[in-house]
């Protein structure tokens, strides 16, 4: 099997493998005072400042790393949780992206429904501009939210430029990144970036799946710009109370920190990787949709020529290759990507987009055979009418 489809999910690297294992005894619940229970909570301590870490925070960290469930609870807690804090006022805007995962889109929708204006900036070709956001900024601007990496495109968005921006016209306003595609992707520097809210997921960056985190800059709890989502016996700071996943935490802390130190050498091989691989993909007979700007390392949209996606993935999962269409997370809804389209592709230019996305542990010789059998199904289903 050649899997592909590291932006759906990743395999559990060694070391978060190992730390769950050896964690697996330790059943004591974080919040008891006895040792077992403080062993727990110890362990916890340790993910949390290995997370930490892997965000570029120093020793003695002021920001607040917040574990949620997933990257998709952590985008809820950050939108819902800063938008509904006291004195943000219903009838006040919210800036966002017209290409953000369903897990930010989904809320934004809401959030109309209950009386908030939202704004959702342009990104053809992976690009935000500047000048548009200018003209929406101002003073009743609550909330921006703007994702790092596009999920299906891989497009960097420069959220340095709009969170700064967005700062300097309304110091009030609290900036949010679903970061869950640029985590330990794409250079991240959260004490520069003005981002007061940064989403991130362990099941992205070969850690467990059921666990992610918001990571909370400094003033952001001081003024109390955020309130739970989930409420209870107060864990995690008062900002998600439930028992803690203590597995899924050791296990994200070890594959941070893992991902981190490897950072530079992982980013190498990934271009290294995908440059191979969109040659083999033109070869094939397929096109690359471009971002015009900075892209991420790991993921390659493929314009298919007049083949329905579906019926690509199908051809090459049955050759033992998984790649996907679009977003995994959105394959519940029968909709036509909005990343896509919002990057400039018709609905069935969109229709015939599928995703490659790579990860360190890929091989050339992969590469290869995907080349090869993506260019068997494209003489194959072409002849076939859409
Ligand atoms: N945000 C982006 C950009 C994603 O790609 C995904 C998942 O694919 C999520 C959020 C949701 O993350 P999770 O699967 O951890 O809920």
């Amino acid at each position: 099997m050649i899997y592909m489809d590291n932006s759906a999910t990743t395999r559990l690297c060694d070391c978060a493998k190992e730390k769950i294992i050896s964690a697996l005894d330790c059943y004591g619940n974080p919040s008891s005072r006895h040792s077992l229970g403080i062993e727990a909570k110890k362990l916890i301590g340790e993910a949390r400042d290995n997370v930490a870490y892997s965000l570029g925070l120093k020793k003695g960290y002021a920001h607040k790393i917040v574990f949620t469930s997933c990257g998709t609870e952590a985008n809820n807690l950050a939108i819902f949780g800063s938008v509904y804090s006291k004195d943000r006022k219903r009838g006040n805007k919210i800036i966002t992206t017209n290409s953000e995962h369903p897990s930010v889109e989904n809320a934004m929708q809401r959030l109309q429904k209950d009386g908030y204006e939202v704004i959702r900036l342009s990104t053809v070709g992976g690009k935000l501009d500047i000048e548009e956001f200018r003209r929406h900024m101002d003073k009743s601007v609550i909330l921006v939210s703007v994702m790092t990496v596009n999920n299906e495109t891989g497009a960097v968005y420069d959220i340095g430029n709009i969170f700064s921006e967005a700062k300097k016209i309304n110091p009030d306003v609290v900036t949010h990144t679903d970061a869950v595609q640029g985590y330990l992707k794409v250079k991240m520097d959260i004490g520069r970036l003005s981002a007061d809210l940064v989403s991130i997921s362990a099941h992205k960056i070969h850690g467990p799946k059921g666990v992610g985190a918001l990571c909370i800059a400094p003033d952001i709890i001081k003024t109390k710009k955020i309130i739970p989502h989930i409420v209870g016996g107060g864990q995690e700071n008062g900002l998600r109370s439930g028992t803690e996943n203590l597995l899924g935490m050791v296990g994200f802390g070890a594959a941070a920190k893992a991902g981190f130190e490897t950072f530079d050498s992982k980013r190498e091989k990934l271009l290294e990787l995908r440059h191979i691989c969109e040659e083999q993909i033109v070869l094939a007979g397929a096109k690359i949709n471009t971002p015009t700007g900075e892209r991420a390392p790991h993921i390659i949209s493929v314009a298919l020529p007049r083949i329905k996606s579906e019926t690509m993935l199908n051809f090459l999962s049955g050759k033992g290759i998984c790649v996907s269409a679009g977003s995994a997370c959105s394959s519940h809804s029968q909709h036509i990507s909005s990343s896509l389209v919002g990057f400039g592709l018709s609905g069935e230019e969109a229709d015939s987009t599928i995703r490659v996305s790579l990860c360190e542990y890929n091989t050339e010789n992969e590469i290869k055979q995907l080349g090869e059998i993506l260019g068997l199904g494209i003489q194959m289903l072409i002849k076939f009418k859409r």
